[in-house]
């Protein structure tokens, strides 16, 4: 049995949420179980973009401030880093951690921010889609690794929590390769569990106080779930957060293919919960995107019908002019280069798009929509 801690906390008042992780370290054994008086933990945080902290996009400095101070005061080193969406350089972190609040969380508690931008090639034999990982240089100077995960949902894997943040370990364009490697959804969904493995986290934490439903990761509406989750177990802590969303666990790629690997059972069955009741976090009418890379006729078909069948059912991103400000974000970010700019407006060659929604998740301004057939809406329903 794994034991996941669920706690409640209503908002970011700093004492509250201090008050929270305290208790989920109780849950789980104390501090000391996990990182050593000394030694250097990386406090990998989801900072996919510039954001502010209320647009609930990002995990909220008031998370990252009392889990830091906690550390600290246990004598840990605390090195706080992503690797966001878009190139990894030193003057785009700036802008993140400025907006994202992380500066002040430095100052105030004595954390570094990682500006360490080089990427190292870790091995990884025993991964079943990715045998090599192109990984940022920190992990591998650090002692231990925190996972910060943000409670939302996502276009693309309908849900990202703790596995899928630990795709942030892989260095900065190197994710828009994996995703042109990987267009099928079951593929790239194993290859988030690979990464997730070789990060390897001691402890993984949820900000789910104010989580993000809808068009998340970046264009979905703030959403109060009011919940501090936190394991040792980020594949058990997703089961917990995704049935807290009124989301059944394996619909979720990611939680399929755990369970497939048998690093979790896709329920609560094998999972000791201690903290709150989960009854009082679950929520009904949480608003969950439909899946956009669904193979609905997988086994039931020839592969070369299913290829047409499904390339008629494809969503497509949209991109709504009169919204957009002509920033570039998503042709530079597109992973196969596929979005020109024409009078400073995006254009998309729809024959080479591989439908990864890169484009969606990193507008700024919400510029990017995903249009599904509706045969496919009344397919994804049955
Ligand atoms: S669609 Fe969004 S990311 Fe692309 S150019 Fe317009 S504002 Fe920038
Ligand atoms: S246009 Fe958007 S969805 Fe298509 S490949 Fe580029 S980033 Fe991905």
């Amino acid at each position: 049995m794994e034991i996941v801690s669920l706690i409640k906390c209503d908002d970011y008042r700093y004492e509250k949420v201090r008050q929270a992780l305290e208790k989920s370290f109780e849950n789980l054994g104390g501090v000391k179980k996990y990182v050593n008086h000394g030694e250097t933990a990386l406090l990998k945080l989801n900072l996919l973009m510039k954001k502010k902290p209320e647009e609930a996009t990002t995990t909220h400095p008031v998370f990252a401030k009392a889990l830091a101070e906690i550390l600290i005061e246990h004598g840990v080193k605390v090195i706080i880093g992503d690797s966001p969406g878009g190139p990894f350089n030193e003057k785009i972190l700036k802008g993140i951690y400025k907006v994202c609040g992380m500066e002040e969380v430095a100052k105030d508690t004595g954390a570094i921010l990682n500006y360490n931008t080089n990427s190292v090639d870790i091995k990884n034999e025993n991964g079943l889609i990715l045998k090599r990982i192109t990984a940022i240089e920190i992990l591998e100077k650090v002692d231990k690794v925190i996972s910060v995960s943000k409670l939302k949902t996502h276009g693309m894997m309908m849900f990202t929590g703790a596995v899928k943040n630990m795709f942030g370990i892989v260095a900065g364009l190197d994710k828009a390769e994996y995703h042109v490697r990987m267009p099928n959804n079951k593929d790239f969904s194993n290859a988030l569990v690979d990464i997730c493995l070789v990060a390897d986290p001691v402890l993984s934490f949820m900000d789910g106080i104010v989580g993000m439903e809808g068009a998340g990761p970046s264009g979905g509406d703030p959403r109060k779930v009011g919940a501090v989750i936190a394991s040792t177990s980020p594949y058990h802590l997703d089961v917990v957060a995704t049935s807290i969303i009124g989301l059944k666990p394996t619909k979720v790629p990611t939680v399929q293919r755990c369970v497939e690997r048998g690093l979790c059972k896709g329920n609560l069955d094998d999972i000791k919960l201690k903290g709150d009741r989960i009854e009082e976090f679950i929520l009904n009418d949480f608003v969950i995107p439909e899946i956009r890379s669904l193979d609905l006729l997988e086994g039931k078909l020839p592969k070369f019908m299913r290829d047409i069948i499904n390339g008629l059912l494809q969503p497509k991103p949209v991109f709504i002019h009169e919204k957009c400000m002509g920033c570039s974000d998503c042709a530079k970010n597109c992973p196969p280069h596929v979005i020109k700019m024409v009078d400073n407006r995006p254009i998309v060659n729809l024959d080479e798009c591989i439908r990864c929604f890169c484009c969606q998740e990193l507008c700024p301004v919400k510029a990017v929509d995903i249009h599904r057939p509706l045969l496919m809406k009344l397919l994804s329903r049955l």
